[in-house]
């Protein structure tokens, strides 16, 4: 500890909390909220150790933490990295030339919060109630970051947009009554042809290691006390190759076969939940390293959307196309759109065509297969809702 950090022991946490929101998409205030959330997890010498070997850099070798740590021990590394790993707030696999690359991973998005409530068994050393104090620290931590977003709102909207997609909408491929979905080539101008697997299944037969956890986003409402009401599986968080196989070894998540991988999507499918793929470098031209099935009332990325706290960067690949000489209007796609892209007017199912995300939900769900999807790839941006003050 530096004589600064002894007589002020708040600077140990702060600058634990620099590179951590660094390392995520969210730009979290570094409130007291936040250093309260990581003193829920961490030993004061694993914040110093944050706080000083990831300073300047997200991912390194071994080596590279002996120098950047100034003076630990390789051993004393060695044995601090692998406890905040089993914490979720280390990824340490081999890189493809087989080196152990050691990455500082965000509070949320891929990272602490997504692991602290997707596993089987909660994290060493918590019991329900610390599940639930923490769960508040997050909800607590989500207010104060939309309230700094929505107090330089154009600012941040500005930046917003500079980011890359979050997520791949992949969609979903057939009706409730196992039709498939007519998918076409769209007439209109199609975005630049990328080769991208088409389905969740493609998917999935791309790796040998899967891992499922359980859904963060409905377990963190659980542990709220907040109400959802989902007929769907819990363990619908899928991870693929590098990425599932440290979460089955780190106990977030349990290893399936390719066959049950599949069983579940297709429970996911029938309980109306939205393939999110998530790309290495978040490029969609990179090989998938996750899949979420997300609820739209209950999936973190729609809540924070409609929150006011994020805005919507989704790659989507397809877009919905409506039928109105078989539409009756009943309204089943308009209540299970996920993002209010489908809206009845004047008898009719309507599309908005900037902000549908090709999830082909509603056309699993229309009872009169009136909506087919056509090819369409491009980004879809939604900024947060500006909220009244
Ligand atoms: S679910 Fe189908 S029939 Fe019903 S309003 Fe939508 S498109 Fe029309
Ligand atoms: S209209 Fe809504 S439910 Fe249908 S594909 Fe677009 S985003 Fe999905």
């Amino acid at each position: 500890m530096t004589e600064a950090e002894a007589e002020n022991p708040e600077r140990v946490w702060l600058k634990a909390a620099t590179p951590i929101i660094a390392a995520g998409p969210l730009p979290y205030p570094p409130s007291e909220t936040l250093t309260s959330i990581l003193k829920e997890y961490l030993t004061e010498v694993e914040a110093a150790f944050i706080g000083k070997a990831f300073k300047l850099k997200q991912s390194q070798t071994m080596e590279q933490l002996v120098k950047s740590s100034k003076g630990m021990a390789e051993a004393d590394i060695q044995r601090t990295c692998e406890a905040l790993a089993r914490k979720g707030f280390i990824f340490n696999q081999p890189s493809s030339s087989g080196v152990m690359v050691y990455r500082l991973l965000p509070l949320e998005v891929v990272g602490v919060f997504e692991y602290t409530f997707m596993r089987e068994k909660p994290p060493e050393g918590f019991d329900e109630e610390k599940l639930k104090r923490l769960a508040r620290l997050y909800e607590k931590l989500g207010t104060e970051l939309r309230d700094s977003i929505q107090g330089a709102y154009d600012n941040v909207v500005a930046v917003f947009k500079t980011q890359p997609p979050v997520d791949r909408t992949v969609p979903l491929q057939k009706t409730e009554e196992g039709k498939e979905i007519a998918i076409e080539q769209s007439a209109g101008e199609v975005g630049e042809k990328i080769l991208i697997a088409k389905n969740v299944e493609e998917i999935i037969d791309k790796f040998d290691d899967i891992g499922v956890g359980n859904c963060f986003c409905r377990l963190y409402r659980k542990a709220l006390g907040k109400e959802y009401d989902v007929d769907a599986p819990y363990d619908v968080c899928f991870t693929f190759g590098k990425s599932a196989r440290h979460v089955i070894s780190q106990g977030f998540a349990r290893k399936v076969s390719k066959e049950e991988a599949k069983a579940i999507m297709k429970k996911v499918e029938d309980a109306g939940l939205v393939h999110k793929a998530f790309h290495n470098k978040s490029d969609v031209k990179e090989i998938e390293n996750s899949i979420c099935n997300c609820h739209k009332d209950y999936c973190n990325t729609f809540d924070y959307w409609r929150a006011g706290m994020i805005a919507m960067v989704n790659y989507a690949t397809h877009i919905a196309k409506v039928n109105d000489d078989a539409c009756t209007g009943c309204g089943t796609c308009e209540s299970k759109c996920p993002v209010g892209a489908a809206i009845v007017d004047d008898g009719k199912a309507k599309i908005m065509q900037d902000v549908c995300i090709g999830c082909g939900v509603c056309a699993h769900f229309c009872p009169e297969n009136a909506i087919s999807l056509s090819e369409k790839p491009r980004v879809v941006f939604q900024p947060p809702p500006r909220l009244a003050k």
